[in-house]
């Protein structure tokens, strides 16, 4: 199936948060840290990045997680199920929980992360791996370049 185009909308389990994006996804990520596993009670966690500016959402929203500094993870008040993350290093975009979009199945992840802590059987079909994470910034650069331009 021909990859979607904005806009994409989803919702929380409940349906009380609303997120409407209006721009193309800048990357899609598999996470397999611990903390990602506990946050979504599975092996691994689904991310599919956007600019901050295309991503809108209504509802009432809570912080959760481990509120450290640099990470903040946002829960519908109501069902609690995880809407999305923001990093304190990278202000600039919004790290929407895959799960979350109605066309979720088709946000595929292109990259990999915390390969180090995974589960020995959680296969995920990636196109780049990491034992940790991405070293600067100008590698997620060059990440979100190679997934703008996949199948073209
Ligand atoms: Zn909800
Ligand atoms: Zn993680």
């Amino acid at each position: 199936m021909a990859f979607p185009q904005p806009p994409y909308e989803g919702a929380c389990l409940c349906g009380s948060v609303q997120v409407r994006v209006t721009a193309l996804p800048l990357l899609t990520v598999a996470c397999h840290c611990r903390d990602c596993q506990k946050l979504s009670a599975s092996a691994y966690t689904l991310t599919t990045m956007f600019p901050v500016d295309a991503v809108s959402c209504t509802g009432a929203l809570v912080r959760g997680g481990l509120r450290s500094d640099g990470r903040a993870h946002y829960f519908c008040k109501s069902c609690l199920n995880i809407v999305y993350s923001q990093l304190g290093h990278a202000p600039e975009r919004i790290n929407l929980r895959t799960s979350i979009l109605k066309q979720a199945a088709l946000f595929e992840p292109f990259v990999e992360v915390m390969t180090d802590e995974k589960m020995p059987w959680a296969q995920v079909p990636v196109v780049h791996s990491y034992a940790q994470v991405p070293a600067s910034r100008d590698e997620v650069q060059s990440l979100m370049d190679a997934y703008s331009e996949r199948g073209r």
